[in-house]
């Protein structure tokens, strides 16, 4: 459950490539003239969205699903203000009437995770993903990437092989996913869309052999770091889980608040 925001807390430190492009970076940081290893938006939104389905119930309509989303992401995002929100969104975040903007930014991907987790279906799973971008995200771009994580985290946790999920990937997504991470890696580019950061997350997570590894991966790309790894984390949490150290570690660094969510979140 911890997948996406882990991944999160460990990219925090080293966006706009402070790592250098390596793998071989501390996972953790602490903080002293910086601030160490810390929550961004994306934990901060993946935790809207869980409490948001909680909320509206396993076998909700797509109406109430968007609406729990809404009120949810602004409470959230109310409390977290300084988490590090793209400059529109955070407009919405305090919006009177809230709309989609027609983004196609990485922020659908991000907070989708606990659609990936919730639902027996892959249709389900994707239709419930699609309700959670749209209230923002509503360009197409945006919510593939939303569907696209969704369903390849569902993939992973009921068995099907990395194969199979890269043929499901291409055929349904049409994501380009013949490039390797090294060969991602030069590209050294900053860019927040969906576009750019599902084949990167995907890469990572193809390419990944265990939680650590797949962020690591992603961590290597450089640019949105911390985005990266919470979408890349998410695909490797359904697939390996996470182990108990790193797992430690994580939740060491989140507020109570927010804990609570995801430990209700883990329970149904
Ligand atoms: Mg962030």
């Amino acid at each position: 459950m911890y997948g996406a925001i882990i991944g999160d807390i460990i990219g925090s430190v080293f966006e706009f490539d402070a790592p250098g492009w390596t793998k071989n970076f501390p996972l953790f940081v602490d903080g002293f003239y910086t601030r160490g290893s810390h929550f961004t938006d994306d934990t901060v939104m993946t935790v809207a969205v869980m409490e948001a389905l909680m909320k509206a119930g396993r076998d909700a309509d797509a109406e109430t699903i968007r609406k729990e989303c809404i009120r949810s992401m602004q409470k959230w995002g109310q409390r977290y203000p300084d988490a590090g929100y793209g400059g529109r969104f955070i407009y919405w975040v305090h919006a009177k009437d809230p709309k989609p903007y027609g983004s196609y930014g990485n922020g659908s991907a991000m907070r989708v995770s606990a659609a990936g987790w919730l639902y027996d279906t892959i249709e389900r799973t994707r239709e419930v993903a699609r309700a959670t971008a749209e209230v923002s995200h509503n360009h197409p771009e945006g919510i593939k990437g939303a569907e696209c994580t969704a369903a390849v985290m569902f993939l992973a946790r009921t068995g099907a092989s990395k194969e199979e999920i890269k043929d499901y990937v291409v055929k349904e997504f049409g994501y380009d996913v013949s490039r390797s991470v090294d060969e991602l890696r030069p590209l050294h580019d900053h860019v927040e869309s969906c576009q750019d950061s599902l084949p990167k997350a995907l890469a990572s997570f193809f390419e990944g052999t265990s939680y650590e590894d797949t962020v690591r991966n992603a961590v290597s790309l450089g640019g949105d770091t911390d985005t990266l790894a919470a979408i890349a984390g998410a695909m490797a949490d359904a697939m390996y889980g996470i182990p108990d150290d790193i797992l430690a570690e994580g939740r060491a660094r989140l507020p109570e608040d927010l804990l609570k969510v995801v430990e209700k979140f883990a329970t149904i």
